[in-house]
């Protein structure tokens, strides 16, 4: 037996209607948002994630799936989806349309991780990216959609941080002081820390090593340090986020691990499925476009794990419906039947009916019994005597009931009742 590579996961029938109802309700909410739809290839030149998720970060340095093609190109698959985005945003000469552009996406990312719960090396991402704005606005706007679609989904628990970690101009201030307070125990710092102490010390803030945490406890908050311009661009998201009526706390610990985060940053965190709480972050992003050779415009945009969206889930008791559930099940009995069988579920399926018959010759309790596994709402049971009776039986599976169908109304009758 082969079994599918360490890390990912086969998405069987029980769970995929699970997936449908959450890309569904992604879907719906970011139309809400007059947010559209963008798919970019599974797989860039590794040259986007290198420039766009930036040197230096967690996913460039060990997560990336990187390879070479048979025409020795560096390919690599999409560890998130923002950088994809934006290149195809530059290619396609995007900022030449109406701005901002909305966009979204739902697809699979690739990270070379420690596999563990809500940690996988293929998962999946619902993300938006609002391209071409610099009003607060916008900022607050993507955070409301992600707030929309955890409510429309009726997810419980979530705890929004936000914070702004300044622009360029403010940061390099804060990277000293920082540096300054890091210094006396730079030597007890985990050694990817050592690391960033000097390449972007920012981000030894973000450590999960519990001697990094303890160390960084009392560090200066960039609060104190982002210019007026980024102090007062925070202040309007927090007052639109009030507007809204969503409820937020400021935490100048989220920094998030990606290079080309500027000004306002968020994550949305449970605290019901263990170490890796994040569920969704995001944050704007005003040089990730030029940095990408394009012209210069901001951005702001999130992605949020759909394996650990359902693990809350599942772990705080939400239920997701099955909106696949089959209709009617037609049972039939001998040749004719069958055949009749076969012809009406064709009819109800051009009409939108959700039908299943017997492909097995099992006798009618056999079929009985199948359309009660697979949940059927209805059964019909055609055989020689009602095909000549011109009188077919429904039963109603949820109550029990049971109606005689003349034969030539059954279609309209299916089509009603279902
Ligand atoms: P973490 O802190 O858990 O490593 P991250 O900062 O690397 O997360 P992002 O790059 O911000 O994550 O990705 C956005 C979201 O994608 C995360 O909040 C999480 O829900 C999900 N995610 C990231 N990496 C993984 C993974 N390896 N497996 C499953 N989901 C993931
Ligand atoms: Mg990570």
């Amino acid at each position: 037996m082969i079994n599918a590579p360490k890390g990912t996961k086969d998405i069987l029938p029980q769970e995929s209607f699970k997936w449908q109802f959450i890309e569904k309700t992604a879907r719906e909410v970011a139309t809400a948002f007059n947010i559209k739809e963008i798919r970019t290839p599974t797989f860039e030149h590794t040259e986007v994630f290198l420039r766009g998720v930036g040197e230096g970060t967690d996913i460039v340095n060990k997560e990336m799936y990187t390879f070479n093609d048979k025409g020795d190109r560096s390919i690599t698959l999409k560890p998130e989806g923002t950088a994809g985005v934006a290149r195809a945003f530059v290619e396609n000469g995007l900022f030449n349309t109406s701005l901002p552009v909305k966009l979204f996406y739902i697809t699979p990312c690739f990270r070379y991780e420690r596999p563990q719960a809500g940690r996988m090396r293929e998962f999946h991402q619902f993300g938006v990216e609002l391209l071409g704005a610099t009003n607060p606005s916008i900022d607050a706007e993507a955070i409301i959609v992600a707030k929309t679609f955890f409510d429309k989904l009726n997810v419980k628990g979530l705890k929004l941080f936000i914070n702004s970690i300044g622009c360029k101009n403010c940061r390099s201030k804060y990277h000293q002081a920082l540096k300054e307070y890091l210094t006396e125990n730079k030597e007890k710092l985990c050694p990817l820390c050592k690391e960033r102490f000097d390449k972007n010390p920012m981000r030894i803030l973000d450590c999960k090593n519990e001697d990094c945490k303890e160390i960084t406890k009392n560090a200066p908050s960039i609060l104190d340090y982002i210019c007026e311009d980024c102090s007062t661009h925070f202040n309007q998201v927090q007052n639109l986020l009030k507007v809204a009526g969503v409820e937020y706390t400021v935490d100048a610990g989220i920094v998030r691990g990606l290079d080309y985060y500027t000004k306002t940053v968020f994550e949305f965190v449970s605290t019901n499925i263990g170490a890796q709480g994040t569920v969704c972050g995001g944050g704007r992003y005003d040089s990730l476009v030029a940095d990408l050779g394009g012209n210069d415009v901001s951005g702001i945009g999130f992605a949020l794990g759909i394996e650990r969206l359902l693990l809350l889930m599942e772990n705080t008791g939400v239920e997701i419906p099955n909106e696949n559930i089959t209709d009617i099940y037609i049972a039939s009995m001998g040749e004719e039947g069958s055949v009749k069988a076969f012809e009406l579920a064709n009819e109800l399926r051009i009409k939108g009916v959700k039908v299943d018959i017997d492909h097995l010759n099992r006798g009618i309790k056999a079929q009985f019994k199948y359309a009660d596994k697979i949940k059927a709402k209805f059964v019909a049971v055609v055989g020689e005597n009602e095909i000549a009776n011109g009188i077919i039986k429904v039963k109603n599976m949820q109550d029990g009931s049971e109606t005689a169908v003349e034969l030539q109304n059954f279609i309209n009758f299916i089509v009603n009742v279902k």
